[in-house]
């Protein structure tokens, strides 16, 4: 049986624990590999490699960082392919969907190649007679990411990258359940010539991440995952003094509008629904009929899930994989079921799902539950599967207020062929990503990344000018050289030109 290690040091690493992880092929329904589970002591091992790479990492000129910057952006690039596989073999997308996501996480990379112009100070001639005035921001210590299974290359390159052009250390923690992709990164990183130690990789679980938040020589945590986790990582690390961002989960409604073009809404919908099997934290799970729309989308929407190939990540034929494993399966059918026992209409049924050559692959098909209240738990709950929820609404004010009343606001997009009605919508909602006849409207990375309410814990969105923010402090300086011939004012009154 493989087995999966930690990078620390610029090295590979078992550690000092024996505890092991099971990671799935969720395909097949086999076990492929075991991944190491760190102890507080390897995690220590981590930081201080971390902490020593800072030293002079921090003092690194900016030339000397974008040169690395620019290689590893080569390197991941030459491997997109090979990254995009190792995704698909754990996680379950399809591979082409996970090439995807190593694009995404290549325009952040490519974001922080342009680190000497985003760390750029300002600066004041004269603020008062002798006197200039400017301000510059300094990287901040050894930053840990934690992240979750379901964008392993991804989500990562929303926070090191950054981390990294600002002069900080990295200890990346991915999700156990596909955590090989981090490895292979970690060795780019090598090859691009950064320093050992720079960025480090401890595979893990609760232990792990208890071991980052307790840490006193952690200064940051970036966290993405679900609410409940953000909001404990929040709190405790905090408590220790640092700095956190932490997004957590999502229900992202898409409002359809009758004047809506219904065949490019409904496929767009069935594509934001269902693609990587609902695993995303941007994923359309609600979609709210306004007036006349209900009946014909919901017959549009019904149309194109049964349409969707589903199968093995690897199998090109493939749209849809499986989920990531056994309990996410059962707990994605288990919410199907309840939605159904509650009064929802269930009009295309994912449950039973047996893809021919893969009978024990964790598949759940395409499924529409109609006829959704927000009282159902396939409503209130994240559901994080191919799982999509009709809701019907009389107006876009009182869609607008249904989607304000839900606890999450990561994203939500709006069909309509109404300029009016898009503004009313934008300007309405409580929700941090907005689409308007774009279904998943994930920023650039240029732009921050982030929700409101209870899908953002703290203030720092992700990657962009918050993220460069984040991963530096800022120093104001007020200088003064006098000329020798001039008298020295130093009276005691308050300075003010
Ligand atoms: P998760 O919260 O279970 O795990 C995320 C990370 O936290 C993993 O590294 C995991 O090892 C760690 N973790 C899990 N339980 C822990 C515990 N009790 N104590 C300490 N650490 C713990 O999330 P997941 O299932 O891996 O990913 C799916 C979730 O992530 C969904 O809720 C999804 O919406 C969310 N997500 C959000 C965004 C966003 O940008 N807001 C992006 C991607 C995913």
């Amino acid at each position: 049986m493989r087995t999966i290690e930690h990078w620390i040091g610029g090295a590979s690493t078992s550690g000092a624990s024996s505890r092991r992880g099971r990671v799935w092929n969720p395909a097949t329904g086999e076990q492929q590999a075991e991944v190491v589970l760190a102890s507080a002591a390897d995690v220590d091992t981590a930081v201080q490699a971390a902490k020593r790479a800072f030293d002079s990492w921090s003092q690194s000129s900016l030339s000397q960082r974008t040169k690395v910057l620019f290689a590893f952006r080569e390197l991941v690039n030459a491997r997109v392919r090979e990254l995009a596989e190792i995704v698909s073999d754990e996680h379950g997308k399809v591979v082409s969907d996970a090439a995807g996501e190593v694009q995404r996480g290549l325009e952040v990379v490519e974001f922080a190649c342009g680190i000497p112009q985003l760390l750029k100070g300002d600066y004041s001639d004269q603020v008062s007679r002798g006197v200039d005035a400017f301000s510059f921001r300094e990287p901040i210590g050894v930053c840990a990411g934690i992240t979750p299974f379901n964008f392993p290359v991804m989500v990562p390159m929303w926070m090191h990258p950054v981390a990294i052009a600002c002069g900080n250390s990295f200890v990346l923690k991915p999700s156990e359940r596909d955590p090989s992709a981090a490895v292979l990164i970690a060795e780019l990183w090598a090859e691009a010539g950064l320093p050992d130690g720079v960025f480090n990789v401890v595979h893990g679980d609760r232990e792990s991440v208890d071991a980052l938040l307790d840490h006193a020589d952690v200064a940051a945590i970036s966290f993405v995952g679900s609410t409940p986790i953000a909001r404990y990582i929040h709190q405790r690390g905090t408590a220790a003094g640092k700095r956190v961002q932490a997004l957590g989960g999502a229900k992202n409604h898409a409002i359809v509008l009758p004047d809506a073009d219904l065949d490019f809404a409904s496929g767009h919908l069935v594509a934001a629904a269902f693609g990587s099997a609902g695993e995303r934290c941007m994923a359309i799970s609600a979609a709210v009929a306004v007036g006349a729309a209900g009946d014909a989308l919901v017959e549009a929407v019904n149309s194109k899930a049964r349409d969707v190939v589903v199968g093995a990540g690897r199998d090109e034929r493939s749209e849809m994989g499986p989920v990531v494993t056994p309990e996410a399966r059962d707990r994605i059918v288990g919410l199907i079921d309840a939605g159904e026992a509650q009064g929802g209409k269930i009009t295309t049924d994912g449950r039973g799902l047996v893809v021919p050559g893969h009978e024990n692959g964790f598949f759940v098909g395409p499924t529409v539950v109609d006829q959704v209240t927000p009282d159902m738990d396939v409503y209130r709950e994240e559901v994080f599967g191919p799982v999509l929820s009709v809701l019907r609404s009389d107006s876009v004010d009182a869609a607008i207020d249904l989607i304000n009343a839900n606890p999450y606001g990561n994203g939500t997009a709006i069909f309509t062929g109404s300029g009016e009605a898009a503004r009313r919508f934008m300007r309405g909602v409580k929700v941090g990503m907005i689409g308007i006849n774009v279904p998943v409207p994930v920023p650039m990375a240029y732009y921050s990344f982030g929700g409101w309410k209870d899908s953002l814990l703290g203030q720092s969105h992700i990657h962009g000018p918050e993220g460069v923010a984040f991963y530096t402090r800022a120093k104001a300086v007020t200088s003064r050289w006098p000329h020798v011939e001039h008298p020295v004012d130093s009276s005691f009154y308050f300075p003010t030109a």
